[in-house]
């Protein structure tokens, strides 16, 4: 599939640099290029006619924009807004994107700078241009409040049993990164095991025949207004808005609405307990009668955790755990040996076969080193080199050699990745600190007298 106008894309500038901008057909707002509308950013100027019409996950590179009569007529300072955190209204251009992540004005963006006159370099810089999904749009979207990353809310809608067909309630919604991809995760008739990779909700398929199937909801709620009104644009502008209802309302005080039938809970409150009695088998309509429930709370302090856990206790609640998430990255490619990885047939020193894996190793990773540093000069520039050496990633190497070096056809040689050099795996040092706390926790399905009266006769019967 190819990108197309107006549409959502994420713009990957480089790992944990991701920007995601609604691509604009030539007649989109351009700001006084002449190019039409253009992106810029620290690695280049992106013309939007480059970014259209390619297929998904394409490396696009920077392009010359004409600056000259632009730059005379006013200068921008960066979009305050952005800098302070503030939720902005949308205006009424066809980019539905809150201003500050927008196609078209440099400076919008924190990383973005303006593209340097036009001089006889060609520009360097490039980007790929990525299809959008709840990760890229969690390390993308525009923060409002602390959001919910890929591992926690892996693991949350994992235990939560969020499947498609999956009716889930959410407090408070902030930023709506965890409503994105819970969205992702229930989308879809419950007979089906289908879920949408992308962002985008789609076309409703028909229900299959026979079947009743439950079409999965999110029923979010957050009470600060303009983040309400902000993430409910997002979502609209995302084809998101038919699986979601995202309401204005603090669930602390006023509950739930009554038309959620949940089976699934998650809580990024700063006083989850204040919600729990909203939520107990008593409130009508609030939690799926014919199911357990199951609950997620999401908090950053042990107090918080001990307040929860006792009310949830106390509202009749079981199984309730406590656990952390500390994702690691770690780091697996081959490291390359030898001659057939680039040491050149016939430079000095250079042999067919390496006398021992030591020298092997170690002319490996020098011929690594060299093509790493000339890859950082030719493709990457200078200014990414010192993006890069910024913030350095501190890795750790856990595991030396574990692939025994033998000979092509060499008896013993059964690995196949000889050529391709050994396998090495690296994690960082020091795992970052944790984010939250996660308490889980299930109430049982409502049993009540009838149901043991039913239970038992089908028992007979079955006798
Ligand atoms: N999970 C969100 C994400 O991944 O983007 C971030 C949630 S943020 C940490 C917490 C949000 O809860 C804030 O936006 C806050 O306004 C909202 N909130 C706090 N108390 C609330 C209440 N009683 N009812 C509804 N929303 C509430």
């Amino acid at each position: 599939p190819l990108t197309t106008p107006s549409t959502l894309s994420i713009l990957h500038l480089k790992r944990d640099l991701l920007l995601p901008t609604i691509v604009l057909p030539a007649s989109g707002p351009n700001d006084g290029y002449a190019e039409g509308p253009v992106t810029n950013t620290r690695f280049g100027s992106f013309p939007h006619s480059t970014l259209l019409d390619i297929p998904w996950g394409s490396q696009v590179r920077a392009s010359f924009v004409d600056t000259g009569s632009r730059g005379r007529k006013r200068k921008r300072s960066p979009d305050p807004s952005y800098e302070n955190n503030i939720p902005q209204q949308h205006n009424a251009s066809p980019n539905t994107c809150p201003p500050n992540i927008n196609h078209s004005t440099p400076h919008h963006h924190p990383d973005a700078k303006p593209q340097k006159k036009r001089s006889s370099e060609p520009p360097s810089g490039y980007i790929h241009i990525l299809p959008p999904t709840p990760e890229t749009w969690t390390l993308g979207l525009p923060h409002r409040t602390q959001v919910v990353y890929t591992p926690d809310y892996s693991y949350i809608l994992h235990r939560l049993r969020a499947r498609p067909g999956t009716r889930l309630i959410e407090a408070g919604a902030g930023s709506g990164s965890f409503t994105h991809a819970a969205a992702r995760a229930v989308y879809g008739p419950s007979s089906s095991p289908r879920s949408s990779s992308s962002l985008t909700a789609g076309p409703t398929p028909a229900d299959d025949e026979g079947k009743k199937p439950t079409w999965g909801h999110i029923h979010s709620y957050e009470f600060h207004s303009p983040r309400h009104s902000t993430l409910s644009a997002e979502l609209a502008s995302h084809g998101l808005d038919p699986l979601i209802t995202l309401s204005l309302r603090d669930v602390c005080t006023s509950g739930f609405l009554g038309t959620e039938s949940a089976s699934c809970i998650f809580l990024d409150l700063p006083a989850p307990w204040l919600a729990l009695p909203h939520l107990s088998r008593r409130m009508p309509g609030v939690l799926d009668p014919t199911r357990a429930v199951r609950i997620c709370t999401f908090s950053p302090c042990i107090e918080q955790v001990h307040r929860t856990i006792a009310s949830l206790r106390r509202m009749e609640w079981v199984e309730i755990e406590m656990c952390g998430i500390a994702a690691k990255k770690v780091e697996v490619r081959r490291e390359r040996v030898g001659v057939a990885f680039g040491g050149r047939r016939g430079e000095k020193g250079v042999s067919a076969h390496p006398a021992s894996v030591r020298e092997a190793v170690g002319r490996g990773r020098e011929v690594e080193e060299r093509g790493r540093r000339w890859h950082e000069r030719q493709v990457m520039g200078a200014e990414r080199d010192a993006e890069e050496k910024e913030a350095p990633v501190v890795m750790k190497e856990e595991e030396e050699e574990h692939l025994e070096m033998k000979k092509p056809g060499e008896e013993g040689n059964t690995v196949p990745g000889y050529y391709e050099g050994r396998l090495v795996t690296r994690s960082e040092a020091e795992i970052k600190e944790h984010t939250s706390y996660l308490v889980f926790a299930v109430l049982p399905m409502a049993w009540t007298e009838e149901d043991e009266r039913r239970a038992a006769e089908r028992v007979a019967g079955m006798a």
